[in-house]
């Protein structure tokens, strides 16, 4: 055993080996010592490998599904080893034969597809990267689920991509750029090297046409060579981890260079698109428009929300689909309804196409044809959008299939095939003159223990089953001694005695346990072929029950975005091929929501306009104002608001016309990303570089606090110079949020600028905040008011007062401010004022006269005691 333990090891080095014996799967030598830690389980020895214990943990099998995910979790790839034979069918081969062992499947991070192993509500993409010569190609795929996608891309282009698809694992070539591994462990990307054999563009062709059964990857568009490659290596891949056995995938889809808003993985980070900065879903944009019903909907709306559009016909076609929602409340209370029952069936076809199916995916199938069925006979007679009628013909047309399972499976099946039940009565006459026979068998079981206990007059006779002896009679052992004699004797045939029992058979009993076994098995055997058959039945047409379940998750997605703009007074955005930028009372959407929560006064909705086209354009804002103002939000609530729009839903404005955004960035001064060990102003400008040198016509950019992270006069020259550049070179739209208000004097030099402030108003020496953005620029910083609000100890607030006025005036007169303020401002002050109506303290006069450098050490401590006599 161990020798077959040590042959599937070494194929697997990088896999930790679930080695399958009987109900467990053992891990042996340093996979056990590793697995034993990751888990926290026992780790015990068995026998001898070399002179050396081996060290040997295990989980049983019916629990092995947790956990792999802790393993999966925490780093690891897992190689399930299974019996291929059972130990009776080795025994025939030969009395020292080993059970027939072999690795069914390689389980990663990338390739899940267990519901207890995904997330319901979010993809699980495994992705691959490969360069041919000068060009780049990313494709990723959701096995649990058959999405494909494919893209062209450049080396700077994989950070972003890695971004936005946030795959659990990237295939790489083995050798690849340190840069590209440097991404994924930014991105915290799994990283996969594999052979460069399985990223060769030749053998991709020849693996796509064999996955989609077509003459040639050019059915599915035009690619280019590394993007055949990157397809081709993830195929490569699953057939490694699939053993041979490959899922269920969708046609890829081609997106092209340019097709998708460009954000790179700082924006998304900064405007907390899927998770705010401290990495919770809660408090995210995604968390605060996500109304969907259903799994697949969650991970539609994810999707649209990480890739906004830059097509316009797309956005248009999206867009007309919520908003033919958006007319018919009552319409979108009902999709969402049935909705609502529906089941995951993307991912229950995924299993099925891999064979790793039981009833409850057929169960969920059903349920989920059921559903469409309803929801196209409720969609048939409505004129819909172009977008909606695709998602409407779609659910169609699988009534036969559905009646079919509907006659077949019981209403609510069991997880396995063999626990048995799974088909319905009366959908085979096989099946069902078997489970009579078996039951039959067991009713005259129940009447042969009457029989029994009356013929031997013993009433505490019973006939029980266990799976040592199978069927047996049972007698309190007192009643032996009758039973073991004639006339019982002669039907009794003594099997077993215990403390208290004594067992027994009757030939009547074993052939009647025969009838029963054999009608069970049989039972089983049926179930399984009912099982197999129905499963072959979706297979064959996988591919438009995929686009059924594909069209739920559609309605889904349209509906509950339809359901947000009306709750939340969304209005439809305009969006077209112009450089305009207007947004009428928008909103931040995560902000207003905590607002909400909070109670209190509500979020004060704003204007924007960055508008490029046209002479008088001012596309450019600078924004001033303190801090806790409101700036942070306005800029990324107008971001959002384009992000929104081209995602193809309606914005939390009262109006907004955006001229189509091909390219969003978004920057803010602060956090220390000391992981990397860069400080906040290299990070800072190393993000600001990136967008001077990026950004084009068409770009949206926010920047926020820009040049804060050193010295005043620096960050002043930068955020000046980086303003001008915006202005002059890149010429795009754009917020600007600065503390610096000298900038404001720009907007008399620079045409396309336009300062902006948030109005705040002093009363009683405080500082209130109206959120309210308005023309013009903010006279002061209030930063000691706010300070104050924060909390500041009094006296640190008033010196602070001083130290203002000293600096202010030091501005209006001559040079060497710093210098005079340390010269100038009285000393202590910061101390606090002795309490008024004190009286005048012995202590205090006495040490008033002391000249603490003229003391010896002796004089000094003479004083403590003379002083501590005073006190
Ligand atoms: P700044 O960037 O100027 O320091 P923020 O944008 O971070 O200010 O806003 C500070 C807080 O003010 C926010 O957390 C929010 O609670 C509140 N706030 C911001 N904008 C608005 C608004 N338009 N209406 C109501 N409250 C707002």
């Amino acid at each position: 055993m161990m020798a077959q333990y040590l042959e599937i090891k070494q194929r697997y080095p990088d896999a930790l080996l679930f080695y399958r014996m009987g109900d467990f799967y053992e891990l042996f030598f340093e996979d056990a010592e590793a697995a034993a830690a990751a888990l926290d389980i026992a780790l015990t020895k068995r026998g001898k490998h070399l002179g050396q214990d081996i060290a040997m943990c295990g989980v049983p099998h019916h629990a092995a599904e947790g956990y792999l995910l802790t393993l999966i979790r925490k780093g690891f790839r897992v190689a399930i080893g299974e019996q291929l034979e059972s130990p009776a069918e080795a025994k025939k081969r030969g009395s020292k034969s080993v059970v027939k062992r072999d690795v069914v499947r390689l389980v990663t991070p990338g390739t899940l597809t267990e519901d207890s192993l995904l997330q319901a509500r979010a993809h699980n993409y495994l992705a691959a990267w490969a360069q041919v010569r000068d060009d780049c190609g990313f494709a990723w795929v959701d096995v649990s689920t058959g999405d494909v996608t494919v893209t062209p891309a450049t080396p700077a282009g994989l950070g972003p991509l890695l971004a936005r698809v946030a795959p659990s694992e990237l295939l790489v070539a083995e050798g690849a750029a340190a840069e590209v591994s440097a991404a994924a462990a930014d991105m915290g990307v799994t990283l996969t090297a594999r052979p460069g054999g399985g990223f060769d563009s030749a053998a991709a062709t020849d693996r796509i046409a064999a996955l989609y059964k077509v003459d040639s990857a050019d059915a599915f568009g035009t690619f280019g060579r590394a993007e055949l490659a990157a397809l081709g290596a993830v195929i490569d891949y699953l057939e490694l981890t699939q053993r041979g056995r490959l899922p269920l995938l969708r046609p890829p889809v081609r997106e092209r260079a340019g097709g998708t808003m460009q954000i790179d993985a700082a924006t998304r980070a900064n405007l907390e698109i899927t998770r705010t900065l401290s990495g919770n879903r809660d408090g995210s944009l995604l968390a605060a428009v996500d109304r969907t019903v259903t799994g697949a909907g969650a991970r539609l709306l994810e999707a649209r929300l990480t890739s906004p559009s830059t097509d316009l016909a797309q956005i248009a076609a999206r867009l007309d689909a919520v908003q033919a929602f958006a007319e018919d409340a009552a319409l979108t209370a009902q999709v969402r309804d049935a909705l609502r029952k529906a089941p995951d069936m993307e991912r229950a076809l995924g299993r099925l196409g891999l064979g790793r199916g039981g009833p409850r995916d057929l169960a969920a199938l059903r349920n989920g044809l059921g559903r469409a069925a309803d929801l196209s006979r409720m969609l048939a007679p409505l004129d819909l959008p172009q977008a909606l009628r695709g998602a409407a013909a779609d659910l169609a047309g699988h009534d036969d299939l559905l009646e079919e399972f509907e006659a077949a499976l019981v209403a609510e099946p069991p997880l396995l095939v063999r626990d048995g039940g799974m088909v319905a009565a009366g959908y085979s006459a096989d099946l069902d003159e078997t489970r009579r026979l078996r039951d039959e068998g067991r009713g005259v079981i129940a009447g042969l223990q009457g029989e029994y206990a009356r013929t031997s007059g013993i009433n505490a006779l019973k006939i029980k089953h266990n799976n040592v002896l199978g069927y047996f009679v049972e007698t309190p052992a007192g009643h032996a001694q009758k039973m073991m004699a004639p006339p019982l004797s002669e039907t009794f045939i003594h099997r077993q005695t215990t403390a208290s029992q004594v067992r027994f058979t009757t030939v009547e009993l074993s052939e009647l346990e025969t009838r029963i076994l054999n009608a069970g098995a049989r039972a089983q055997e049926l179930e399984r072929e009912v099982f197999d058959h129905l499963a072959g039945l979706v297979l064959a047409r996988a591919a438009r029950v995929a686009n059924a379940a594909r069209a739920l998750a559609t309605l889904d997605l349209h509906a509950s975005l339809a359901d947000l703009a009306a709750q939340e007074g969304w209005a439809r955005p305009k969006v077209d091929d112009s450089r305009a930028f207007t947004v009428a009372a928008g909103r931040h959407p995560p902000v207003e929501q905590a607002l909400r929560r909070a109670g209190g006064p509500g979020f004060v909705a704003n204007d924007c306009d960055l508008t490029a086209d046209g002479t008088a354009a001012r596309p450019l804002w600078l924004l001033t104002g303190p801090n806790m103002a409101g700036k942070s939000t306005f800029l990324r609530q107008n971001a959002l608001i384009a992000l929104l729009a081209q995602a193809g839903s309606f914005v939390p404005a009262e109006a907004a016309h955006v001229g189509v955004v091909d390219q969003l960035f978004s920057r803010v001064g602060a956090a220390d990303d000391l992981a990397r060990g860069r400080s906040t102003f290299m990070v800072e400008m190393v993000e600001t570089a990136a967008i001077l040198n990026q950004a084009g016509p068409r770009a949206l950019v926010i920047l926020d606090e820009i040049g804060r992270g050193t010295a005043t006069y620096d960050g002043l020259s930068i955020a000046w110079a980086t303003l001008e550049h915006l202005h002059d070179v890149n010429r795009c739209r754009a917020l600007f949020a600065t503390h610096y208000h000298e900038l404001t004097a720009l907007a008399g030099k620079l045409a396309g600028l336009r300062n902006a402030t948030v109005a705040v108003r002093e009363w009683e020496g405080e500082v209130v905040f109206l959120h309210e953005v308005t023309d013009g620029a903010a006279d002061r910083s209030y930063g000691v008011q706010v300070a104050r609000l924060a909390g500041l100890p009094e006296a640190v607030i008033a010196r602070a007062r001083t130290v203002l006025d000293a600096l202010e005036e030091g501005d209006r007169g001559q040079g060497g401010k710093a210098r005079a303020l340390v010269d100038d401002l009285p000393l202590f002050s910061a101390a606090p004022p002795p309490p008024a109506a004190s009286k005048p303290s012995p202590v205090l006069d006495r040490l008033a006269d002391v000249l603490p450098d003229s003391l010896s050490p002796r004089q000094a401590l003479e004083l403590i005691y003379e002083l501590k006599a005073l006190a």
